[in-house]
């Protein structure tokens, strides 16, 4: 058990989230409030809302919220990187600056009364917390079918991710610093803490819809998620591609006697369809082959480019010079 009070701060993205923002904005403030009543962290506490370069009115909101109240902080992307950056560039914000983050979706689905338990997790000696909801029966049909095959595909691509569980978590500064020490540009975040190890666990909580505005996850994003957590956590993929590579070999191994059994007594000719049907399979093969390779190469130029992985134009606070982390531009090498 740990024997003093931490200070959190809550780690919410929000892109093009004016319509919701004010709906949540107050119930993470109360939430906050109330863990502070109950000494569970300290006063210092924040909810920190990271927006991820929105085009509405969202950076206007954040910047009205922490005048009101000194327990809102915002930083601003210079431009949308996406969810999983966007999360980043608050961890990083944060990992100097507190005992415990903890980031949410800002748009009221993911249960903020899990934070207590989540919090309680810490005390008793976790360092992450993942977040896991218990429920699906608020999604579409489509969103559910599409979900289950994603966990089901990451896991047998061998990437090892929390069923149900999405950014959603509690991680300590303890593991945050651990963390910083993952370079890498083409981030996974659900997929890069089992990694990062340290005692973990879950709390579980009921997902609701959205309370206001729309979804920034259609398929085609989803499956984006799914490639990129895939490519940048494992290497199972070329492994399939070399056994696939050896089984159509063997098979044209044994078409190959075929044929020459045919040649020398003398049945050639005809067999145009088994030609091209063969031709139009292992050329299908290959392409896509080349493809998962390619998507590979693709991942290692961007990582070798080491470009920041977020870049903050604004803060709703400055910040005092010493607190800044020596991976301010996370370009891999500390400065
Ligand atoms: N988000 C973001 N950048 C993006 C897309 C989404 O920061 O480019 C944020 C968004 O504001 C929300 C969270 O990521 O807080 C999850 O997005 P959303 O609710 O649209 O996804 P879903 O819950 O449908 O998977
Ligand atoms: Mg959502």
């Amino acid at each position: 058990m740990r024997d003093y009070t931490p200070k959190l701060i809550i780690i919410i993205p929000c892109y093009n989230e004016e319509a919701v923002l004010p709906v949540t904005a107050p119930l993470f403030l109360s939430k906050l409030q109330q863990l502070i009543r109950e000494n569970k962290i300290t006063d210092s506490s924040r909810v920190l809302f990271v927006d991820d370069g929105s085009k509405d009115g969202t950076w206007d909101l954040i910047r009205g919220f922490a005048a009101q109240d000194p327990h809102f902080a915002g930083i601003r992307q210079s431009r949308n990187r996406g969810h999983q950056n966007a999360v980043l560039a608050g961890l990083m914000e944060s990992k100097d600056n507190c005992d415990i983050t903890i980031s949410i979706d800002c748009d009221g689905q993911d249960d903020i009364n899990a934070m207590d338990e989540m919090v309680d997790a810490w005390a008793a000696g976790s360092e992450i917390v993942y977040g896991v909801r218990n429920n699906r029966d608020t999604d579409s049909f489509f969103k559910r079918f599409t979900a289950t095959r994603f966990y089901r595909l990451m896991n047998r691509m061998g990437v090892e991710s929390v069923y149900n569980h999405a950014d959603y978590r509690l991680v300590s500064a303890r593991a945050l610093q651990a963390f910083a020490d993952f370079k890498e540009v083409n981030i996974y975040l659900r997929g890069m803490f089992p990694l990062v190890g340290f005692p973990s666990t879950c709390v579980y909580y009921r997902r609701e819809e959205r309370l206001a505005g729309k979804s920034h996850y259609p398929l085609k994003k989803m499956l984006g998620l799914a490639v990129d957590g895939i490519t940048s956590l494992s290497i199972r993929p070329i492994r399939l591609i070399t056994g696939l590579g050896l089984i159509v070999s063997l098979i044209s191994l044994i078409g190959l006697l075929w044929i020459l059994i045919r040649h020398f007594t003398g049945q050639t000719v005809a067999g145009w369809a088994s030609l091209t049907a063969i031709v139009c399979f292992a050329t299908g093969i290959q392409m896509l082959s080349l493809g998962i390779i390619g998507e590979y190469v693709g991942k290692i130029y961007l990582e070798s480019k080491h470009r920041p992985r977020y870049i903050i134009s604004e803060r709703t606070e400055e910040r005092s010079t010493e607190e800044a982390p020596a991976e301010k531009t996370a370009d891999g090498k500390d400065e």
